[in-house]
């Protein structure tokens, strides 16, 4: 727990609710995540973020598996096309604010950088089997640009960003920065869902339950997604009524109500 002692009060708050949203991504039950897979994040004051530690369980998370780290440090990575295995290394080490936790996940520059989009304060990434069916398939663009029911496009947005298989660590992070660029500039505003292929998606929200909500929703689409392909499908709602769902008043009121 020492590593929270030198976080303000309303920091230690947020780390507490990134320990509590981790275990709830990490609950078995809901088979989003097994052993040490997937991440999790948030935003702090200062200059920082909390990040998972590298090795530590979703599942069984405590304040001691959150790593604080300097965002600009972390940021600085992303300028570089090519670091080694070792320099990332020392750069994952030298980040840690007052040299305190453990080392950083590899994929803590892709967190530092999404907590910079606007409205992004709570990251959570794993590899759901539902999902991760249709990321290892032909059909992973249909998942990421199409919607099937209208609760799929309340918590996770009207289309998702679709990044195609890297490397995990830098080369990942250069490719979620450069598509979810790329998504912005076509719908003028950030994503809430990210698909990785090969490997598993990433929930962006201004509150835990929104990165939870949308993570859960994902999974039941993917689920969905691969029944109605069995029979013949899926049917894709049409644009206009994806334009509608997000346009509706009710809708809105129920985003605010869920925390999204
Ligand atoms: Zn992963």
């Amino acid at each position: 727990m020492s590593i929270t002692k030198l976080q303000s009060p309303i920091d230690q708050e947020r780390l507490t609710r990134l320990v509590q949203l981790s275990r709830d991504i990490g609950q078995a039950n809901r088979n989003l995540s097994i052993l040490a897979e997937g991440n999790t994040s948030c935003r702090l004051g200062l200059g920082q973020f909390g990040v998972k530690a590298s090795g530590s369980c979703l599942a069984t998370l405590t304040a001691s598996d959150i790593t604080v780290c300097d965002t600009q440090h972390i940021l600085s990575m992303l300028d570089t096309e090519h670091l080694n295995d070792s320099e990332i290394e020392q750069k994952l080490m030298q980040a840690r604010v007052e040299g305190l936790g453990r080392r950083p996940s590899c994929e803590a520059v892709f967190h530092a950088w999404l907590l910079g989009l606007e409205g992004v304060e709570f990251v959570g990434h794993c590899h759901p089997t539902s999902a991760n069916q249709i990321l290892c398939s032909p059909r992973a663009q249909d998942f990421a640009d199409r919607r099937i029911f209208p609760d799929e496009v309340v918590c996770c947005g009207p289309a998702s960003v679709l990044v195609p298989y890297v490397d995990p660590g830098l080369p990942l992070a250069h490719a979620i920065r450069d598509r979810t660029l790329h998504f912005i500039r076509i719908h003028a505003q950030a994503p809430r869902l990210i698909l990785l292929q090969n490997h598993g998606i990433i929930a962006l929200g201004a509150s835990p339950a929104a990165v939870l909500s949308c993570l859960l929703m994902a999974s039941k689409a993917a689920e969905i997604f691969v029944g109605a392909a069995s029979l013949g499908g899926p049917v894709f709602m049409p644009s206009h009524e994806i334009q509608r769902i997000g346009a509706r008043p009710d809708e809105a009121y129920r985003q605010r109500a869920l925390g999204l």
